[in-house]
């Protein structure tokens, strides 16, 4: 069994859909593949602006019909019989999204996976229909019955113990080939959970652990693992082969080619993942495994935008030793501020965070009385 994952670009379009169960077709000899699926493209951003609260209700049906546009676009070229049943599938979807969407505002975590959920609702009902009109017969599965998290709703906290029970009662194993969707999970109390934006790289590993997975490959519209992000860099280089902790390193400080949840399940169960390219399955792409080093060895380039660099000096004669990193951890650590670079000197300690004015006065508020804060912006 494989679990292969296809992001948002890689289903943009319908001939990125017909692209994509080219590559399903020509990978199922006798084979069972679990596909995971995320939303259309950018769907999820534009599901983001109809989350009850985020804007004025005037403006949602604008929002709305330009998601509904988008899908039908789709479904028009991937289905040209207007009595094809995908129709009246996607028609009650979206249905469901107009109702949930009219809702008055509760708690915007509650209200923004209840919303953002249709996304990979709606892409894999599509994605589902077209494969089985191609002879690619395959089962549809509400994932939101398999994974499951805790109920902090918009990055819900998955229950491994849970998830394993239902995946080993379901019919996963059974099928040759099923569709499911990335993203979203069902959360403790019975709503929809989601896993974090860029979540469905997790759900496909969280898939490939339960069910020991052979392999799990991410298709992308990049070669494979790059040592730098190529929006960027011109000269990138393709790393070929990763250790599981290199990639868990590289991910969590931000190389955005997967989500840094993704490689601990697999790394547990010893699963390899292979980042692949849609564009040009044929190529070997990049692998994430139990290997010794990065191969080919060389530098790795991680770049972010809108840092704030921030250097702390002792105002007393003291040092910075352990009890004022002490000092300033405790401090970073209550207001929940990720430190994405660090150094320091006998004199100072310097930092790089993510800009975010509101919570560099909240850090000044607490640590101005010992230490003098110099600080830049927008780095
Ligand atoms: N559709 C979700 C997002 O755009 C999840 C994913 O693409 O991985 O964040
Ligand atoms: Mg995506």
């Amino acid at each position: 069994m494989k679990v292969y994952k296809f992001g948002g670009a890689s289903v943009n379009s319908a001939s990125a859909v017909r692209n994509m169960a080219d590559i399903v077709r020509s990978h199922l000899d006798n084979q069972t593949l679990v596909v995971v699926v995320s939303a259309m493209g950018k769907t999820t951003n534009m599901l983001e602006q109809l989350v009850p609260g985020v804007n004025p209700a005037d403006q949602h049906p604008a929002l709305l019909q330009k998601v509904k546009d988008y899908h039908h676009t789709i479904l028009h070229d991937l289905f040209p019989s207007p009595q094809h049943p995908v129709y009246n599938a996607v028609g009650q979807l979206f249905s469901q999204l107009q109702q949930q969407n009219s809702l008055p505002p509760t708690d915007y975590n509650l209200d923004y996976s209840q919303t953002v959920c249709y996304g990979e609702l709606i892409s894999t009902t599509i994605i589902s229909h077209y494969l089985d009109s191609i002879g690619l017969h395959n089962q549809w599965i509400d994932i939101r019955t398999l994974i499951h998290t805790d109920n902090q709703y918009r990055e819900g906290n998955v229950d491994f113990t849970a998830t394993q029970r239902n995946v080993d009662s379901s019919q996963l194993r059974s099928q040759p080939l099923v569709v499911t969707q990335g993203f979203i999970a069902g959360s403790a109390d019975g709503h929809t959970s989601t896993l974090g934006r860029e979540g469905s790289d997790y759900s496909a590993s969280i898939l490939s652990y339960c069910l020991n997975a052979e392999s799990m490959t991410i298709w992308k519209d990049v070669p494979g693992f790059l040592n730098a992000d190529p929006k960027y860099f011109p000269d990138t280089v393709k790393i070929e082969q990763i250790p599981y902790n290199e990639a868990i390193e590289l991910a969590y400080y931000g190389a955005s080619v997967i989500h840094p949840k993704t490689v601990k399940p697999i790394q547990n169960k010893n699963i390899q993942l292979h980042i692949k390219s849609f564009l040009n399955p044929l190529s070997p792409g990049s692998v994430i495994g139990p290997f010794p080093t990065i191969h080919p060895l060389t530098p790795l380039y991680i770049f972010k935008k809108n840092q704030t660099l921030l250097s702390v000096l002792p105002k007393d004669f003291s040092f910075i030793a352990e009890d004022n990193l002490q000092t300033i951890f405790a401090v970073l650590a209550k207001l929940n501020i990720r430190v994405n670079l660090m150094q320091n000197t006998a004199l100072s300690f310097s930092l790089c965070i993510d800009d975010n004015p509101m919570l560099l006065n909240q850090l000044r508020d607490n640590l101005q009385e010992q230490f003098l804060l110099r600080y830049n912006q927008g780095l």
